[in-house]
């Protein structure tokens, strides 16, 4: 059993967010402390708290997130400039929501590598 989340709250609206993009497999909302000009956030509808946890029924999940990222990079007019797709994970990784989730960093020039 997945812990609940503040993510999980947002998708069921119990509190309010930015919401860029809805369907039925995810849901993107612009991050509450963005590190760059464009900084939203793409989570699965199904609780999978981290990347380690995902298998391979996930697969079509992952997909749909990554894909969804790309048209989102477009949709919000960072595409040709460049953006980062980035994934944190577990502790050493920096995640502090356990709420599978990716990163969708652009609109500035970043740095690499990352601290
Ligand atoms: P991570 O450190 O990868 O787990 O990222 C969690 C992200 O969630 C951080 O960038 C937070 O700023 C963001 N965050 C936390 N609470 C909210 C919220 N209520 N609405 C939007 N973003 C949030």
């Amino acid at each position: 059993m997945s812990e609940d989340t503040i993510f999980s709250k947002i998708i069921r609206r119990e509190i309010p967010a930015d919401i860029v993009h809805e369907d039925d497999v995810c849901l993107a909302f612009r991050d509450v402390s963005p590190q760059a000009p464009t900084h939203v956030l793409v989570i699965p509808k199904k609780p999978i708290p981290k990347l380690a946890d995902a298998g391979p029924e996930d697969k079509e999940i992952l997909g749909h997130m990554l894909l969804t990222v790309k048209d989102l990079a477009e949709g919000l007019g960072i595409a040709e400039d460049g953006y980062r797709v980035v994934i944190n994970t577990g502790q050493n990784g920096g995640q502090t929501v356990f709420h599978l989730h990716m990163h969708l960093l652009g609109g500035r020039s970043l740095q690499w590598p990352p601290g």
